[in-house]
């Protein structure tokens, strides 16, 4: 068991299955720049060595497939069917949808029960904009065939203050219609945001959007798990939304969260560029490569902020928001 002067410990796992990505967003990468696969991704075999001394080493409760995009991966149909004998209580998945549709029935097969689709805004311009990928319509139509699956299912977007702050109601009601959960993410201070007065010029508060939903609806805060990263509000009658506010009350101190990247990196923590090389202990034996992976995990648990996101170069898409 890993804790630390704060109680935390490991609870979730996010794995980056590749960090290449068919959007390159505005918030996460630099313009003119694509996003492609690390020049040593890990094999399926890797990865699942990986998740497997983890899992043994940290009790690991939740797996949330990330990256880049996810459902790019070729990987993705034998990394489910690695990770099946594991018995990882809950998996999860995080994507742009943009393959949703074609992949639901194999993450489902697989028993993915959670699956949370990044959708800035329902505006087909804007959403090129932003995204500068991508077809607005696919991932409507995947989030559809999603719903009729009956998977949970939860919309993540962040506002941005000059692209689509205006699109803060409108998603909301897109989501409360269809029962779906709408996950405000506050902008964060990372990758080429980090420096500069670019997370300044885009970055929309929580209370800003708080202010422009309650124009319209009457809301009031409702309970959300100690570890959750999320604000969670209810509107009576109508349903529930959840405000990631990094910034405007930051939830260091209770991250459960634990990041591995496809190129072989632990992660202990977003705001850190500190990160710790694991590819080479998965071929030693067992013994040794969980008492290797012991004392990874000790040190990782060190570099979780104190209090608060201060921000960090570190590509998100590198690993996995
Ligand atoms: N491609 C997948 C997707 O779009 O969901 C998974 C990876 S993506 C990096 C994960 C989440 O991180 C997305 O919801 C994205 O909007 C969010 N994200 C990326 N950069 C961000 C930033 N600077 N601030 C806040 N959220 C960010």
């Amino acid at each position: 068991m890993y804790q630390d002067p704060y109680q935390r410990r490991y609870r979730k796992l996010r794995v980056s299955l590749t960090a290449a990505c068919n959007y390159a967003c505005t918030y996460c990468v630099p313009d003119g720049k694509k996003l492609l696969k690390a020049k040593h991704e890990m094999s399926v075999e890797q990865f699942i060595q990986a998740v497997s001394l983890i899992v043994e080493s940290a009790g690991i409760e939740q797996l949330r497939i990330t990256g880049g995009e996810p459902l790019l991966s070729n990987k993705l149909e034998a990394f489910l069917v690695g990770l099946k004998p594991l018995n990882i209580p809950e998996l999860c998945l995080t994507t742009n949808g943009q393959f949703l549709e074609q992949k639901l029935p194999a993450l489902l097969d697989a028993g993915v029960s959670r699956i949370n689709v990044s959708l800035d805004t329902l505006d087909p311009v804007r959403f090129k904009e932003i995204c500068r990928g991508g077809d607005l319509n696919v991932v409507l139509r995947g989030i559809d065939r999603a719903i009729e699956s009956g998977v949970k299912l939860k919309i993540n977007m962040v506002p941005l203050k000059q692209h689509n702050a205006d699109q803060v109601v409108p998603m909301l009601e897109y989501c409360l219609e269809r029962g779906i959960e709408l996950r405000y993410i506050e902008l964060m201070k990372m990758g080429h945001l980090a420096q500069g007065d670019g997370f300044l010029q885009e970055f929309w508060s929580m209370k800003s959007l708080l202010d422009q939903i309650s124009e319209r609806y009457d809301y009031a805060p409702t309970q959300a798990p100690v570890d959750s990263t999320a604000v969670r509000f209810q509107i009576p009658g109508k349903g529930e939304f959840g405000v990631i506010a990094n910034e405007s009350k930051p939830f260091c101190r209770s991250c459960s969260r634990l990041r591995l990247s496809s190129a072989g990196f632990i992660y202990g923590c977003l705001s850190n560029t500190r990160r710790h090389y694991i590819a080479d202990l998965l071929s030693l034996e067992r013994d040794k490569g969980l008492a290797s992976m012991h004392q990874i995990l000790t040190n990782a648990m060190k570099d979780k902020q104190d209090l608060n996101f201060t921000g960090e170069t570190t590509v998100m898409k590198m690993i996995g928001g």
